[in-house]
């Protein structure tokens, strides 16, 4: 039986049926739901071994030069840059790790956390910090943390009330945390219906709102919560290229990026950014 992973729910009612896995061409069928309760736009079922949904994923290789530069221009600008002397920075779905090679050179301590244990030791040994896995690792770290992001992460996971729980623990009293996610109350996700490129089935298994996540914030001793509308350009672009071949074609989506530059700059709502400092 279906159970809301916010607030374990049983009745909804559906958004999305039926949704092919567009960027990576898996396969499957994938339905999006909203639970009659809160709210929360979710998958209805995610796949049971949601791992092989990730093989190729552009986000677990390294950058190029090239990219690295094309990602800090059109995506910089979302990712919470704080100056720190010798703080500890855990970021919760690091990829490959650019955020925190950046932070570290910011002067942070990073720490890293991946759900696939193989890919999290890779990745320890190529960069030469921790990378947790497993999510009751974080139960090892109480009140440790400076500062913890999920950077485009959250939407990802199985459970992710229970780990908003645990990573709140693993941060200090005064620490800040910073999540950032596609807001599918925007706009941009509205104009683009099943095509919104943010949609993402089935890696994107929930779409927490603004008001559901300062509800999460405020649930595990949060304050001072702030938000952020995002503006990002491969939102546009992804969508354009699902519209026109029903799949992601990197042409298309190079030549969308330009008109996607002006259609965030005038549409700042794909994605936001929410942070709050722990209190409790
Ligand atoms: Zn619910």
């Amino acid at each position: 039986m279906f159970e809301c992973k916010n607030c374990a729910f049983h009745e909804y009612q559906t958004v999305y049926n039926n949704l092919p896995d567009r960027l990576h061409r898996h396969g499957g069928s994938y339905h999006y739901i909203r639970c009659k309760r809160c709210g929360l736009v979710q998958l209805l079922e995610a796949p049971p071994d949601i791992s092989k949904f990730y093989s190729g994923y552009r986000l677990h290789q390294q950058d190029s030069k090239i990219y690295g530069v094309f990602r800090k221009l059109t995506i910089g600008h979302c990712y919470p840059f704080i100056k720190s002397d010798g703080g500890k920075i855990l970021d919760i779905g690091c990829g490959n790790g650019w955020y925190l090679e950046q932070m570290k050179k910011r002067g942070w301590q990073p720490f890293g956390y991946e759900l696939d244990a193989d890919y999290a030791l890779q990745l320890s040994a190529q960069l030469k910090i921790s990378v947790l896995s497993g999510e009751y690792s974080l139960t090892g770290y109480p009140g440790y943390f400076d500062l913890i992001t999920f950077n485009f992460s959250f939407e990802h996971l199985l459970h992710p009330q229970r780990i908003f729980g645990l990573a709140s623990k693993a941060l200090k009293k005064g620490g800040r945390m910073f999540v950032s996610v596609p807001n599918i109350e925007s706009g941009e996700a509205r104009l683009f219906g099943d095509k919104w490129f943010h949609l993402d089935p089935p890696r994107h298994i929930s779409f927490y709102n603004q008001q559901l996540l300062s509800n999460l914030f405020l649930k595990n001793g949060f304050e001072e919560i702030k938000i952020k509308n995002l503006a990002i350009p491969t939102g546009f672009a992804g969508s354009i290229s699902y519209i026109l071949r029903g799949t992601f074609k990197p042409l298309i989506w190079f030549i969308a990026m330009a008109p996607g530059i002006l259609f965030s700059l005038c549409i700042r709502d794909g994605n936001f950014m929410i942070s709050g400092t722990k209190v409790g």
